[in-house]
C-alpha cells in the first residue's frame, strides 16, 4: 500500500508541475507499468510530439524513467516510460531545496545591491545601471529615483521561511492530501 501512495503522489506532483495531461500520462503509467510513447498518444488523442514534450519535462523533474529499444521491424529506437521509483518526499524535497537556493541567491543581491527606479515607467535599474545611463531612463529619458528594496527583501525572507517550513507529505497517512484525490482517479471517468 505505501509503494501504491507514492505512486499516487507521483501522479498528483506531475498534475501540479506539469499540468492535466501530465496527470493523465502519469496516471497510465501508474495503471499499466511500462508504456511507449506512441501507446500513450494514441490513448489519450493527443499529437505524439506534445506527448513526448511532457515526457521530457516529467522527466527533467524525475518523474518518470525510460527504457530504449530498438524495434527490430522498423529499426527506430523505441522508448518504454515508466513512473519513478524514487520516494515523492525525496523528489519534494529536493525540489524544495533547489527553489530555497534560488530565492536565497536572489535575497543576497538584492541585500548587496542599490537599486533606482523610473518614476515614468517603473523600471527597476541597479546601481551599475543606472550610473551607465547617467541616471536617466533610457526608455523615457525621466530622472532615475533611489528605490527602496526594503519590502522585496521582507517578501524575499518571508517566503524562504515558510518554504523551509513547508512539508506536504509530513501529515499522517490517512489525511494526506495524497489519499483523497483517490476518489477522484476512481470514480472520474
Ligand atoms: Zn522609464
Amino acid at each position: 500500500m505505501i509503494v501504491s501512495s507514492d505512486e499516487e503522489a507521483i501522479v498528483i506532483l506531475a498534475k501540479k508541475i506539469h499540468g492535466q495531461l501530465a496527470g493523465k500520462i502519469a496516471e497510465i503509467l501508474r495503471k499499466r507499468g511500462e508504456v511507449t510513447d506512441d501507446e500513450l498518444a494514441e490513448q489519450l488523442g493527443v499529437n505524439i510530439n506534445t506527448v513526448r514534450k511532457i515526457l521530457n519535462q516529467m522527466f527533467e523533474s524525475r518523474l518518470v524513467k525510460y527504457r530504449r529499444a530498438r524495434d527490430e521491424k522498423i529499426g527506430w529506437y523505441k522508448y518504454f516510460w515508466r513512473l519513478t521509483d524514487e520516494p515523492a518526499h525525496q523528489l519534494l524535497e529536493d525540489r524544495k531545496r533547489k527553489t530555497i537556493r534560488i530565492l536565497e541567491r536572489r535575497l543576497r543581491q538584492e541585500e548587496a545591491t542599490e537599486y533606482f527606479y523610473c518614476p515614468k515607467c517603473g523600471r527597476k535599474y541597479t546601481l551599475d545601471e543606472a550610473d551607465m545611463y547617467g541616471y536617466m531612463c533610457p526608455h523615457c529619458e525621466e530622472v532615475l529615483e533611489p528605490y527602496d528594496n526594503e519590502k522585496d527583501i521582507l517578501i524575499l525572507r518571508k517566503t524562504i521561511e515558510r518554504l523551509q517550513q513547508y512539508n506536504p507529505l509530513s501529515m499522517p497517512q490517512s489525511t494526506t492530501d495524497f489519499t483523497s484525490p483517490r476518489e477522484n482517479v476512481d470514480g472520474g471517468e
